[in-house]
């Protein structure tokens, strides 16, 4: 439970760190766990009338890149804001595992990419093009590429 305490005064700072796989266990995918520690930080601040938290979540991903199949990891920095519910805070304190928890889980990318411009592996020999290109013959004709081409919209 990463609980952050609610003090009288304008603006209380918070800090945790806690284990990726004790805070994530199997939420995520096979491929694409969030390793090592993760690392909140954030302050409560008082806007007008209304409780504001706010923070950053600093954590590392590793996977499989989709294109050429190589181990990869990459840093990653989420932010997330949320007003706070008078009636969500329980003797001073508010428990902000459910909002790091969610964003953690929607700011996941969809892709698992080593690099945007990866450039995979070739179809015909395996070689991975990142390390340099190959002699093969690319073109080879694809059915479903031919429907493709023939194809016209309406
Ligand atoms: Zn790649
Ligand atoms: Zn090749």
């Amino acid at each position: 439970m990463l609980k952050v305490q609610i003090g009288g005064v304008l603006c209380v700072p918070f800090e945790f760190e806690v284990s990726a796989a004790d805070f994530c266990g199997d939420d995520f995918l096979e491929n694409g766990k969030l390793v090592g520690e993760i690392k909140i930080v954030g302050e409560v601040a008082k806007d007008d009338e209304n409780l504001k938290i706010r923070g950053k979540i600093f954590c590392q991903r590793k996977f499989i890149c989709d294109r050429c199949l190589n181990a990869a990891e990459e840093d990653q920095i989420h932010d997330f804001e949320e007003e706070l519910d008078s009636g969500e805070i329980v003797d001073n304190f508010f428990d902000i595992t459910d909002i790091v928890h969610d964003t953690l889980m929607i700011s996941q990318p969809i892709k698992n990419l080593c690099k945007t411009d990866c450039r995979g592996l070739c179809p015909v020999c395996g070689k991975n093009l990142n390390e340099g290109s190959c002699e093969c013959e690319k073109f080879i004709p694809d059915p479903r590429l031919a429907d493709l081409q023939n194809f016209k919209p309406n």
